[in-house]
């Protein structure tokens, strides 16, 4: 430490933080447990070097239990065991598992200690951490008491213990090997082994350690008989044990000596070493009722945070669970969507279609079917309309009616299909002279009607006489080849017969029958005065 001291200058921020650490540690071995407290746990919580935050925990651990503060030495103890299996260096964990088989066997959690201290036993690399394993599970396995604890480990112990010198541990075993004796009943081996190790046990100087060989070997020369020993060594034990007055040692000290002066007959010594055995022994059970105490409440800390976890990861769960629905919601929702839209796009067609044939059949239901041009009702229904108008515009519209001469013939002579064709023949040619404003319409049979807008009598004359020429001319055409075909036409006029389509049929009927009977294939007029 003095050399680190004089470099400490040169240190990386890291290396001076294992100085301060080094430095808690040397401060607290000096038994300034308060004093190296702060900086240790300031150093364990804070650090961002998870091995010397490993390390200053441990410590930590070690000196809250040196001050009894068990409860905090127990929560500080989960942490550390959570980070052991990330500590890869052999000393590192073999300080985390030494802290965890020490305070579970303090805390009569035997079972636990037994497994650290194996853990230890088993990853050991040197002689003195084995030892100290050893220790550790064979310590435990004692307090559990019954015959948990065999020869042949008490052995394997030894031996381990016997490769690691004298250190602490190693004489803390030969202890417990007194210890085992006396409880076997072969005191004279107990003092045998103990006596061995006793001045090696002086010079280690660990007070606790040296009281309890003492007041160990106080009990075994009381067994024994030899009064003046165990006094000398119950006295022994309660010097050293000066500020530790409610250890085990102590109240074993005191009980000897009251064993002593009750066997000696000075019954008032007997009492007050009675009393002061009481009163030790008293501090001692509540020690270790503390322990055992602060282990259960923290085990219940940890339980309920354990269960908080579960009942958190279970409302974590619900959350998935329910944004997967939300997920699936929304997904349905889409698919209703899609759904719609196919419904909607369906009822369009439908519509459409519906539609599209309500056209097609009033559109049938306007036109002739051999001709494609109106038939009469909707002729009539059209040129009503017409007339209308042209009566409101003031304009001059004429009507010609059209009907082919002696068909009957043609239906007679070559059949009805080219009777069909020459009427087509004749619809075409009448088209092919009309305006698109024109109304042209099939009466019946072989009958037409045109109702002609913005039209006089003198235009109407000039195109009945080009549809009349035009029909002859088609009608002899390729189908009806030699068919002589003409037709008769009757015109009139709202300028003499008035906007009355009625009037205006009858008056053209009137001319047609008159250009019948005046010999077919030309174009009359009722009597007009522009034609009179
Ligand atoms: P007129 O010169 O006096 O008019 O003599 P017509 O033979 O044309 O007169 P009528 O009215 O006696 O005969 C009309 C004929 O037209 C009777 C019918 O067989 C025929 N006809 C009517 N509609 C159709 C049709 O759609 N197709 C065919 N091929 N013939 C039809
Ligand atoms: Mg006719
Ligand atoms: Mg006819």
């Amino acid at each position: 430490m003095g050399r680190l001291d004089e470099v400490a200058t040169k240190l990386s921020p890291q290396q001076k933080l294992h100085l301060r650490y080094l430095e808690a540690r040397q401060i607290a071995f000096a038994g300034n447990y308060a004093a190296a407290l702060p900086s240790l746990t300031a150093l364990a919580d804070q650090t961002t070097d998870p091995v010397l935050a490993f390390r200053a925990s441990a410590t930590v651990i070690d000196l809250l239990v040196a001050q009894s503060r068990y409860e905090e030495a127990f929560a500080r103890l989960n942490p550390l065991l959570d980070q052991l299996p990330k500590m890869k260096e052999t000393d590192v964990r073999m300080q985390g598992l030494g802290v965890a088989a020490q305070l579970y066997n303090e805390a009569g959690q035997y079972d636990a200690s037994t497994r650290y201290a194996d853990q230890m036993v088993k990853e050991s690399t040197d002689a003195s951490s084995a030892c100290r394993g050893w220790f550790y599970k064979s310590d435990a396995l004692f307090e559990s008491g019954g015959t948990r604890l065999s020869a042949d480990q008490l052995r394997d112990g030894t031996v381990a213990c016997g490769k690691a010198g004298d250190t602490l541990f190693s004489l803390s075993f030969q202890y417990l090997l007194a210890g085992f004796d006396m409880r076997q009943g072969r005191s004279e081996s107990a003092i045998h082994v103990l006596q061995a190790s006793y001045p090696k046990v002086l010079r280690a100087g660990f007070p606790p350690q040296i009281s309890e060989f003492e007041s160990t070997l106080a009990k075994a020369y009381w067994k024994g008989g030899d009064l003046a020993s165990a006094t000398k060594f119950a006295n022994n034990a309660l010097a050293t044990n000066a500020n530790r007055p409610y250890s085990e040692s102590t109240a074993n000290a005191y009980q000897v000596l009251y064993e002593v002066d009750k066997k000696a007959g000075d019954s008032n010594a007997a009492l007050a070493n009675l009393e002061k055995y009481v009163a030790a022994h008293d501090g001692y059970v509540s020690r270790l009722s503390a322990k055992v105490l602060a282990y259960q409440i923290v085990k219940q800390q940890v339980l309920a945070k354990k269960l908080q976890i579960d009942t958190l990861n279970k409302q974590n769960q619900i959350l998935t669970l329910q944004q997967k629905l939300n997920k699936k919601a929304v997904e349905a929702s889409r698919l209703y969507i899609v759904l719609l839209l196919i419904v909607l796009a369906s009822i369009a067609l439908w519509t459409y279609k519906v539609k599209r044939s309500q056209l097609r059949f009033m559109k049938l239901a306007r036109r002739d079917g051999l001709t494609g041009i109106f038939n009469r009702q909707h002729f009539v229904n059209e040129a009503e309309l017409l007339l209308q108008y042209c009566r409101k515009s003031s304009r001059d519209a004429c009507l010609v009616l059209i009907d082919l001469d002696h068909f009957k013939a043609v239906n007679d002579t070559y059949g009805h299909a080219v009777g069909d064709r020459v009427l087509q023949r004749a619809v075409e040619a009448c088209k092919s002279c009309l305006r698109s404003t024109d109304i042209f319409g099939r009466l019946g049979g072989e009958e037409f009607g045109i109702l002609l807008p913005e039209c006089t009598l003198a235009q109407v004359l000039v195109l009945a006489e080009q549809i009349r020429l035009t029909i002859a001319t088609a009608s002899a055409g390729d189908g009806a080849p030699g068919i002589p075909i003409s037709a008769s036409f009757g015109v009139s006029t709202t300028a003499h017969s008035g906007y009355e389509l009625r009037q205006l049929l009858i008056h053209a009927d009137e001319a047609l029958y008159r250009a019948k009977r005046e010999g077919r294939n030309r174009v009359s007029v009722i009597d007009h005065p522009e034609c009179a």
